[in-house]
């Protein structure tokens, strides 16, 4: 079987070699740039001492620094980092910033460790990569099980190391070190700002749309909940432990609130302050993604749809919140099903958009209202959106292929113009 990272890599070959950008591009991305190793010697509660394997990957800077967030899950490895890394470098080339692309990651389960540890750990990456990174040369955030506290703790310790303030040396800050208003929003925003102009192209109410979100972390929240105040009818959720089904609906903000205080995935409504039980069904988490919805969003990790349940997809639209949630098989056999996938490297690009409306406003030393930021990011992503869907139709492709050529185009243009003889 191959691995993620040879799978992201088939894909963008197969997409490239369609779209017919230069070979000298595609063996340009063949492999990163750098990707740095380090094991994090981390002192325990108990006063023992641990180390925690962890990556930075650049792996492709034709467009401007690196950027890309870092995971802290047991599941990281060289080819999940790898892979995110490239996908980061189309995502923000599909967008149109002028960044690269990165992702770096430990091998560590966080719910595992207290909150001293997790500083002491967030600590020690920063230790290992502050030469790596910087606001001109790669520049981290957040991503799956790491959150604005983390990236304080790193963003101190780089300035520590550097004696000197660099708030844009890393994004999704807490808003006191120089945060952008709506970051923690903007991944489950864009996501929303997609499935809009979808549901635009395909004629729908959104009454009409029923959906079924799986993960229910930052990303597959905000998104649910947009959707939801936007009476789209929310029948799904799930997180790790937990799938839950109401075929009227569920109330997404009184579920996330009630998950936040009681750790517990379950279907309530808020009445007057108080949470109160509705009827639902818990199902297992491949139920889930196989529901007869009209949207399936897998906002968890990689893989989620497979040569093992890719048949049992119903579903008539895919947004991709999470990065590679459909594998390359899974991919083809469901647009040869005439399904609609939009992409990761477009669906949750909102979250690396703001990021860049992040490191800009630091540079500036200027910060702006949460209105500007959210519409600045519509305006980034409509435009993205709708050169993907006039690729898409004059083609006659696929959403992933349209966002992939028109990414791949942009890259080769500049490879083109640094590699000229003449
Ligand atoms: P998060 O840590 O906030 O949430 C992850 C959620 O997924 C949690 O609710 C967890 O319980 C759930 N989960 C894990 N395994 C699951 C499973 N097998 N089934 C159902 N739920 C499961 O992470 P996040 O930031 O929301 O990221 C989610 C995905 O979105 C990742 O693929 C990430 O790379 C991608 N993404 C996030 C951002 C961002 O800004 N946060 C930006 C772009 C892409």
């Amino acid at each position: 079987m191959t691995n993620v990272f040879e799978g992201a890599l088939e894909s963008l070959n197969a997409l490239g070699k369609a779209a017919k950008v230069s070979g000298a591009l595609l063996s340009a991305l063949s492999q990163p740039t750098a990707l740095l190793y380090a094991s994090l010697p981390v002192r325990m509660d108990d006063g023992s001492i641990k180390y925690f394997p962890a990556w930075r990957c650049q792996f492709n800077d034709l467009l401007g620094p690196c950027k890309g967030g870092i995971r802290f899950h047991p599941q990281v490895d060289p080819n999940e980092v790898q892979a995110l890394a490239l996908w980061m470098t189309i995502k923000c080339a599909v967008v149109g910033l002028p960044y690269g692309g990165g992702k770096g990651g430990v091998q560590v389960d966080p719910s595992t460790l207290s909150r001293l540890e997790l500083e002491r750990l967030s600590r020690a990456y920063m230790r290992a990569m502050a030469n790596f990174v910087g606001p001109d040369k790669d520049i981290p955030a957040p991503d799956v099980y790491t959150n604005a506290r983390i990236m304080a703790w790193m963003l101190d310790e780089y300035e520590i190391i550097h004696n000197k303030k660099q708030p844009a040396v890393i994004t999704g800050k807490p808003l006191g070190m120089g945060g952008s208003l709506g970051r923690d929003e903007a991944t489950g925003r864009g996501a929303f700002i997609c499935a809009e102009l979808l549901r635009a192209k395909m004629d729908k109410l959104p009454g009409d749309l029923s959906v079924a979100v799986q993960g229910f972390g930052n990303a597959g929240y905000h998104m649910a909940k947009l959707l939801h105040e936007s009476g789209y009818k929310i029948v799904a959720i799930s997180d790790s432990r937990t799938a839950i089904f109401r075929e009227q609906g569920l109330d997404v903000e009184a579920v996330y609130q009630h998950k936040t205080n009681n750790k517990l995935l379950k279907a309530v409504r808020l009445h007057e302050g108080v949470f109160e039980d509705q009827t639902h069904k818990k199902i297992s988490h491949q139920d889930l993604l196989a529901l007869n919805v009209d949207i399936l969003v897998p906002a968890a990790l990689e893989n989620a749809i497979n040569e093992t349940n890719m048949a049992n997809i119903k579903a008539r639209w895919i947004i991709e919140v999470a990065n590679g949630p459909i594998s390359k098989e899974a991919d083809d056999y469901l647009n040869k099903k005439g399904m609609i996938v939009l992409p990761d490297v477009l669906a949750n690009a909102g979250g690396v958009t703001v990021s860049y409306f992040e490191w800009v406003q630091n540079r500036m030393g200027y910060y702006w209202e949460l209105e500007e930021v959210r519409e600045k990011l519509a305006i980034k992503l409509t435009r993205a959106f709708e050169e993907m869907w006039l690729y898409k139709k004059e083609h006659q492709v696929s959403c992933r292929s349209g966002a992939y050529a028109n990414a791949l185009h942009r890259l080769d243009a500049v490879l083109g113009q640094t590699t000229a003889l003449a």
